[in-house]
């Protein structure tokens, strides 16, 4: 699937392109449009170190890039990719050597959440990023029941999140099942980051959720420049735009390579609708 040239055409929806050079080219793009971006080099659950220092080294050229281009650009990335699976040492070594180059470039990098399998050794591995070099930034998924107590310590610690609502197929035991639980989740987190939490990003596309928090934060007087919203690229442009012009900051989080396909997987399960769209495209070619 990933290499065949079929595919190309339904997943530029979701993906910059394959190339470094594709990529920047979109966040040029999204800069003229008052957008930020956060670069995601596709890949994850990686089998060897050899295959992690190549995706560390590859955010490692993205960084230099997003200098040279001066783009108010972040990295977002995966732990699985950075060797989470065959060494916890190894892997923050890799992120070490990526925050590193951060700091200097006034970038940041922004560690994904995977499935509740990792969530403790990743905030594990956020919290020391974040003591060593301040540039990092965590992401909680709203449906699981733990998302409360993690975001008191991590606001503690003063480290940014990103809140999310999650997108893995997770156990009833760790996870609320149903949407109106996640929402309400979602909402009461979403607040508690306004309120307390450090330079927060508000990652959504649900206009129930948008709404709620520019209705919050014009309540509590939270300034625009306090937090930020965040989307991901080729999903409801119509809202970014709304988020644009009403003044808040919005950064899109834009995949680019060629292992895109768990993450167009993920993009379909979230909505059927897409699957129709992945038919018809398909029909076409
Ligand atoms: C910037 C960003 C970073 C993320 N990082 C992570 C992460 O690290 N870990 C993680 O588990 N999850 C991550 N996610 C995914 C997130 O957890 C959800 O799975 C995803 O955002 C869908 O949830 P929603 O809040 O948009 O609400 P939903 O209730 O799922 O959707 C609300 C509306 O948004 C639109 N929409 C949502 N998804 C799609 C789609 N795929 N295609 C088209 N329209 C759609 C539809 O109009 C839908 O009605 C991230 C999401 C964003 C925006």
């Amino acid at each position: 699937m990933e290499t065949s040239p079929v595919s190309k055409k339904f997943t530029r929806r979701f993906v910059a392109g394959e190339t470094l050079d594709d990529e920047i080219a979109v966040c040029e793009r999204l800069e003229r449009e008052n957008v930020c971006a956060s670069l995601d080099h596709l890949g994850e659950n990686v089998t060897t170190l050899e295959e992690a220092a190549q995706s560390r080294d590859s955010y490692l050229e993205a960084l230099e890039r997003i200098t040279a281009h001066r783009l108010p650009a972040t990295v977002s990335i995966k732990l699985t990719q950075f060797g989470l699976d065959l060494s916890e040492d190894a892997c923050l070594e890799n992120v070490r050597k990526l925050a590193t180059r951060a700091r200097e470039t006034g970038s940041r990098v922004e560690i994904d959440m995977e499935s509740s399998a990792y969530t403790d050794r990743t905030l594990t591995i956020v919290s020391k990023i974040a003591a060593e070099f301040g540039c990092a930034r965590s992401v909680i998924q709203a449906y699981l029941f733990r998302s409360a107590a993690d975001i008191d310590r991590l606001n503690r610690e003063g480290i940014p999140v990103r809140l999310c609502k999650g997108a893995y197929d997770e156990p009833r035991s760790v996870a609320f099942a149903g949407k109106r639980e996640v929402d309400r989740n979602y909402l009461a987190l979403m607040k508690t980051l306004l309120d307390q939490g450090t330079y927060p990003a508000i990652a959504s596309h649900d206009e129930m959720i948008l709404d709620e928090a520019f209705r919050y934060a014009r309540e509590r007087k939270i300034a625009p420049d306090k937090f930020e919203f965040q989307m991901l690229y080729g999903i409801r442009r119509d809202l970014q735009k709304r988020i644009v012009d009403l003044g808040y900051r919005l950064r899109l989080y834009v995949p680019y390579g060629t292992a895109w396909y768990p993450y167009f997987m993920r993009r379909l399960a979230e909505r059927p609708a897409n699957v129709f769209f992945l038919a018809r495209n398909l029909l076409r070619s």
